[in-house]
């Protein structure tokens, strides 16, 4: 999908966290965890966008940010994705984190963190480990009230439809996956 450039301006962190989150919401509508993805070329072109389809693909490496960055090869026809803006509405995982590294992606934007499992900047920091052969520019927080909002939203229901709190589950705190 390409978006006309009268619409791109200077395509802010907050637009584009708002195209992630309309995906995270697809997310939630299908029952996955609500995390939503979108990377974009360095003029704003958007290469890719996916949410979590974890269940629906029965894969665990389904997350939004493995499928956005599978489209956005395909789209380039390259493995190599540098110049890219990867814009994701959680913190990413260990997984994530490591396959944003193996795709030179430039830059890494996300919304809400995760204390649980986040491997950039949280439990781990994959994306700017100098030991590794290339490191992301990272800006969190983006948008973060909503982006944790529908994640909290999901677990709640989804404690409610489990009935009476669900076993020993953590409250507040949305673990992601
Ligand atoms: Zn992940």
């Amino acid at each position: 999908m390409h978006l006309p450039p009268s619409q791109l301006g200077p395509t802010s962190d907050e637009a584009l966290m708002a195209i992630a989150l309309r995906e995270a919401a697809r997310a939630l509508q299908a029952g996955e965890v609500p995390v939503g993805a979108v990377i974009v070329d360095a003029d704003g072109t958007v290469l890719g966008k996916a949410h979590n389809q974890r269940e629906l693909l029965r894969d665990p490496t389904a997350h939004a940010e493995i499928l956005a960055l599978t489209q956005a090869a395909a789209a380039r026809g390259s493995w190599r994705l540098e110049g890219a803006t990867m814009v994701v509405t959680l913190e990413p995982c260990p997984m994530c984190a490591g396959a944003l590294v193996n795709a030179r992606v430039r830059r890494l934007v996300f919304g809400a963190e995760d204390p649980k499992a986040g491997a950039c900047g949280s439990l781990y920091d994959i994306v700017r480990d100098p030991r590794l052969n290339h490191r992301l520019e990272v800006t969190g927080g983006v948008l973060a009230a909503q982006c944790g909002e529908i994640l909290r939203a999901f677990f709640r229901s989804r404690r409610a439809a489990s009935g009476n709190g669900g076993g020993g589950g953590t409250a507040e705190q949305p673990a992601r996956r």
